[in-house]
């Protein structure tokens, strides 16, 4: 008997890029990522200061790039094409396990751990893609549109439900809300998302900010904090 044979190794004429990845707190290792989802208005002061009714519609999603992600005491470049530069406290849900058409009951059951995150938002392209019913990539989907902190268990913290949200500019508050102001939860979102794509393992959900988003500029720096969670600092060059 020969041995096994091993599969050939693939000739690759472009390799494949390395995997996207995030730290996870306190311990080695690291969290591949596999998809960046986003949630739209899921917090009804923040719907109403971008002119939108903050009646209960269901969860309306869009997606970022896995190689957006941007870590914890990184630069964020000033993106081109843009005057109008928005950072978007967010929660992070890191799922553990995948699924489609996951109950409302059992979601949590799939999520491994939580983050603070920045949905980096173009405002001025995403304004632009709204009024002429043009897609968000180029608002939501950039270089380095995905800053993100380091990844804690839930094993190790729990599944938090209020708490403090909130982002500082040079030291001055610019947003605070609490998780408890969410008009989807946590379970919510991940089970309605699971409608609409086969989630899985690695996948990121950002589930929305509080109100008081505003523009950016260069020199300044940005510290995101979420009560139990951690903290994300990022400064904007370029
Ligand atoms: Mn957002």
């Amino acid at each position: 008997m020969s041995a096994p044979a091993t599969p050939p190794e693939p000739s690759w004429i472009v390799p494949p890029p390395p995997p996207a990845s995030l730290p996870v707190r306190g311990r080695g290792g690291r969290f591949a990522v596999h998809r960046i989802y986003g949630v739209g208005r899921n917090f009804a002061d923040h719907a109403v200061e971008m002119g939108h009714d903050p009646a209960r519609e269901p969860p309306f999603f869009f997606q970022k790039n896995p190689d957006n992600l941007l870590g914890d005491g990184a630069d964020f470049p000033y993106p081109p094409r843009t005057a109008e530069v928005h950072p978007e406290v967010e929660l992070v849900v890191a799922l553990g396990r995948g699924g489609r058409d996951i109950a409302v009951a059992a979601a949590l059951d799939h999520v491994w751990g939580y983050a603070v995150g920045l949905d980096m938002t173009r405002r001025d392209l995403q304004r632009e893609a709204k009024a002429l019913g043009r897609p968000w990539e180029v608002a939501k989907a950039f270089e380095h549109a995905a800053p993100c902190g380091a990844l804690v268990p839930a094993a190790e913290i729990g599944h938090p439900r209020a708490g403090a949200i909130r982002l500082d500019v040079d030291g001055e508050r610019r947003q605070a809300g609490d998780l408890a102001q969410m008009i989807w939860t946590v379970p919510e979102v991940v089970a309605t998302l699971s409608t609409l794509f086969e989630l899985r393992a690695g996948d990121l959900i950002m589930t929305g900010t509080p109100a008081g988003v505003g523009p950016v500029r260069r020199g300044q720096r940005l510290h995101a904090h979420i009560a139990g969670v951690g903290d994300l600092e990022l400064a904007v060059t370029g």
